[in-house]
């Protein structure tokens, strides 16, 4: 369980209630919603005069509410989904007041004002959300508009090994970067044939890549997902299934070191990525942000990896039921929801004939695609062109 999942089911528990009490503050009663022309209004109704603080973060678009020194009066409900506002989440800052975050579905214009107790309302906090352009995404929206459909999601699949590094090995010498690349490749083919998706091949052939730069590539590349492709080996023969893994808290936060380390060096990447501008926030405030940035990447890859074994279990056996997290070199990218997918194990006789099988690696590379057209489904990025169907489907 991460610290956030923790955050959120204290929050959630009836349990952890009576320590509301104590918080001298004001506290947070509510949070209610309502269209206003293009956009959504959203009011917080406190209990007392409060402090508040706002800023954005983008890839995935959220905005962030500070409440200083405010406490929750009562678990907080999400208002339903509407406009710009896909949901809302809550958890205590370390000085004692509540951090809301606002889960969008594109980039907002925010106006926010507090209003004093008046005819028979009490303190509120008003924050009207209106559709914007993000810096990051004009490009692409620019280009969207121009021929009249979004662009495509660029998914960079990663064949695990290669070269002078077989990865695991089957009973009678089958080597995992094979297999790995097979499934990769029928992957690449899969994606490419979809409208509003595009693939990139981390390798096409056998040869050895550092883990780094299989990340790099992504990154490069502003790749909206990451899958790396892999076939496990155990030393107990009978180990058999598939299994996914996302990016671990422990992965994030040697990530969230290394990150730091680079932009004290002048060397600021995520800057450079444009979905981050970090270079003139103060540091500690760039850590808070990165940590939470790394925080959403990990829930995003979570969900993503769900989406992936769901779809797996429907063509073979699993062997674990549930997304597993930790802290592969190669999944280590903090914008970018990242999975990596153990396909079976080369080590069981079974799965190892299975995976040699054309037609299975096709099935393989089928429900690997059908789990992230899900996850990005329900989740367009702007400016896509699935988000354009999506709109097109509301209108
Ligand atoms: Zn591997």
């Amino acid at each position: 369980m991460n610290r956030r999942r923790l955050l959120q089911s204290l929050l959630a528990s009836a349990a952890w209630l009576p320590a509301l009490d104590l918080l001298a503050g004001p506290r947070l009663l509510g949070a209610r919603s309502e269209p206003s022309g293009d956009g959504l209004r959203l009011v917080l109704d406190l209990d007392g005069p409060f402090h508040y603080r706002t800023f954005s973060l983008s890839a995935p678009e959220r905005l962030v509410v500070d409440l200083e020194g405010a406490g929750l009066g009562a678990p907080l409900a999400s208002p339903a989904p509407s406009g710009p506002l896909r949901g809302l989440r809550s958890g205590r800052l370390a000085d004692g007041g509540t951090r809301l975050v606002l889960d969008l579905a594109e980039p907002v214009r925010l106006q926010a004002f507090a209003l004093e107790p008046q005819a028979g309302r009490g303190h509120r906090l008003v924050l009207d959300l209106h559709p914007a352009r993000a810096p990051a995404a004009a490009p692409a929206v620019a280009a969207a508009k121009a021929s009249g459909k979004g662009r495509d999601i660029l998914v960079v699949v990663d064949a695990g090994h290669g070269g002078k590094d077989p990865g695991a090995l089957g009973s009678r010498g089958e080597r995992e970067k094979d297999v790995a690349l097979l499934i990769a490749q029928n992957l690449a083919r899969r994606i490419d044939r979809q409208p509003g998706f595009r693939a990139r091949l981390v390798r096409n052939v056998d040869v050895f890549i550092p883990l780094r730069q299989r990340v790099e590539v992504a990154r490069r590349c502003n790749a909206d997902m990451f899958v790396s492709v892999h076939a496990d080996a155990a030393p107990r023969r009978t180990a058999s299934g598939a299994s996914v893994f996302a990016l671990s808290e422990h992965g994030a936060t040697s990530t969230l070191a290394r990150f730091m380390a680079q932009r004290e060096n002048g060397a600021d990447l995520i800057g450079a990525s444009g979905n981050l501008p970090l270079q003139d926030k103060d540091p500690a405030l760039a850590k808070v942000i990165l940590d939470m940035s790394l925080n959403a990447t990990i829930a995003s890859s979570l969900d993503l990896g769900h989406s992936v074994l769901r779809s797996l279990g429907g063509i073979t056996r699993l062997h674990q039921e549930r997304v597993d997290q930790a802290g592969f070199a190669v999944l280590k990218s903090p914008d970018i929801p990242s999975i990596l997918v153990e396909t079976g194990f080369i080590s069981n006789d079974a799965d190892c004939r299975r995976l040699h099988d054309a037609r299975h690696q096709q099935a393989l590379a089928g429900a690997i695609f059908d789990g992230l057209h899900g996850y990005f489904r329900q989740r367009p990025p702007v400016g896509s062109l699935l988000a354009a169907i999506r709109e097109q489907g509301k209108a």
